[in-house]
């Protein structure tokens, strides 16, 4: 097939076959489990997916290459093809239609997306198995990074409440077709079965590691202001002179538990 690669769609192609198999093996897909590929593109991934006899969903924005994967993978029963926007897609649907397991999710993500997707899929973590993702180098070393340092920010402490992450792989730009600028990792990304940490209002945490990480160099005296006053944060064993990147997952759970109280 002739297709010239969508910037708008962050088409960069999977063209190493060691690398492709290296990323099947670690995903290691086997009949029965449900298997949601984002962003198949010209089926580098579903190819081995669909031959392992897994169920596999796949969510493909770019029309020509949907019309494409549906010639392609016509024969295979345990392959289901949707032409939507992973933005739009009603996860939970289906996750009840594939009731049996949970969900693999799994894609060689569009960079453009990749933090927004992210933080719908936490979202839906409940019906979540785990999660294989190609990113940005950059991404991946800020969803792992540890306080105190300027990797760690919104990212970090949002997807550490969700899962622990692992990367993997690293992939480097000739991997693909068009090659990217960035170098990229593979991102395994587990739930928390029973959270190690829980907060009564994910909403609220959100909201506080936001409003704390868009001003990360005042105090979080100074940027948690409209949330929580000095006299709390001593209160809650926290020096109000600390910045958003010295607090911890825990920091923030205590603080959002304590202002879901009221
Ligand atoms: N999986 C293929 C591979 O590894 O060669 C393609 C990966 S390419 C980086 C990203 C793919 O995601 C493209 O096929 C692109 O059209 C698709 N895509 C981009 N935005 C999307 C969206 N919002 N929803 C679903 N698919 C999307």
């Amino acid at each position: 097939m002739t297709h010239h690669p969508r910037k708008r769609f962050g088409q960069n192609f999977l063209i190493d076959t060691h690398i492709i198999k290296q990323i099947v093996a670690a995903i290691h897909p086997v009949p029965k489990q449900n298997i949601l590929e984002i962003g198949p593109g010209q089926g580098a991934l579903t190819a081995e997916l669909v031959a392992s006899g897994a169920t596999i969903d796949a969510v493909e924005i770019d029309r020509d290459l949907a019309q494409h994967l549906q010639q392609e993978f016509i024969q295979y029963k345990n392959f289901h093809l949707h032409c939507a926007d992973i933005l739009k897609f009603e996860l939970a649907e289906l996750a009840v239609e594939r009731k049996t397991h949970k969900l693999r999710v799994v894609g060689n993500l569009p960079y453009n997306i990749s933090t927004p997707l992210l933080f719908k899929l936490f979202e839906n973590v409940n019906n979540i198995q785990d999660m294989y993702f190609m990113l940005q180098r950059e991404v991946a070393h800020r969803l792992t990074a540890h306080p105190n340092t300027k990797e760690y920010g919104r990212m970090s402490v949002m997807a550490q409440y969700y899962c622990t992450m692992q990367v993997i792989l690293d992939v480097p730009p000739t991997a693909f077709s068009p090659q990217p600028k960035v170098h990229s990792c593979i991102v395994h990304f587990t739930p928390y079965i029973e959270p190690q940490i829980v907060v009564a209002d994910h909403a609220l945490l959100q909201d506080i590691v936001t409003h704390a990480f868009s001003q990360r160099r005042k105090t979080i005296a100074n940027s948690l202001k409209d949330f929580i006053s000095q006299e709390e944060l001593i209160g809650l064993q926290l020096d109000p002179k600390l910045r958003a990147e010295n607090l911890r997952l825990m920091d923030y759970s205590n603080i959002t538990n304590y202002l879901a109280k009221d």
